[in-house]
């Protein structure tokens, strides 16, 4: 088990900043592991959320921001309906994954470009172009072949269209993201 150097590597700004953008009381949380005993994907975490939320009120950045389980959860938000202290974990993990993009943490390469082309799509449809989105992802990650079985079954049924369609407000929405990627540069 890892040992925390609180005087070393504690970084209370960082714990200060997640409290801001989550809205949350880190403080509150008693680890009493509920959030952790009805994850769906504890299995598959290297840190289990409990743990991360009492890494957070050690201000372990660095151990946080590069860990696997920010970019596994699923924001099923299971954790957040469990606490008793209604402390809403899915949405701190949700920041967490957004400081970790922000900061250049990738340790599951293949989750953070999935989300960049997701992203890079609803920015310029409006709303997602599932098949420009899987295109893309699959030149970037080149995995070509990904899915492609689903792919075959979806076509048929019209769920996969092979032209992007305009929605209302598609301007607007692509103002969200400038005034998103302002922020974050200022
Ligand atoms: S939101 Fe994420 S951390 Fe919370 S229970 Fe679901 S998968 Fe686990
Ligand atoms: S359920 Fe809430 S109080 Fe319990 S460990 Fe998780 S975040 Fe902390």
């Amino acid at each position: 088990m890892d040992t925390i150097q609180m005087n070393l590597s504690m970084d209370a700004e960082f714990l200060r900043e997640v409290e801001k953008e989550s809205g949350q009381n880190l403080s509150l949380c008693y680890q009493c592991g509920k959030c952790t005993a009805g994850c769906p994907y504890t299995t598959f975490y290297d840190i289990p959320v409990s743990q991360i939320m009492r890494y957070l009120q050690a201000g372990q950045k660095e151990k946080i921001l590069s860990c696997h389980s920010i970019w596994l959860c699923a924001t099923c938000e299971s954790c957040t309906t469990r606490c008793p202290n209604d402390i809403d974990v899915a949405h701190v993990m949700d920041v967490l994954r957004h400081m970790a993009r922000r900061e250049g943490y990738a340790p599951e390469p293949q989750i953070k470009t999935f989300w960049d082309s997701f992203l890079e799509s609803v920015q310029r449809h409006g709303r997602v172009f599932e098949m420009g989105l899987m295109a893309k992802y699959m030149v970037k990650t080149r995995r070509v072949f990904t899915d492609a079985d689903l792919a075959l079954t979806a076509i048929p049924k019209g769920k996969l269209g092979f032209k992007p369609h305009d929605i209302v407000g598609k301007a607007e929405i692509a103002k969200i993201f400038e005034r998103h990627n302002e922020e974050v540069n200022s």
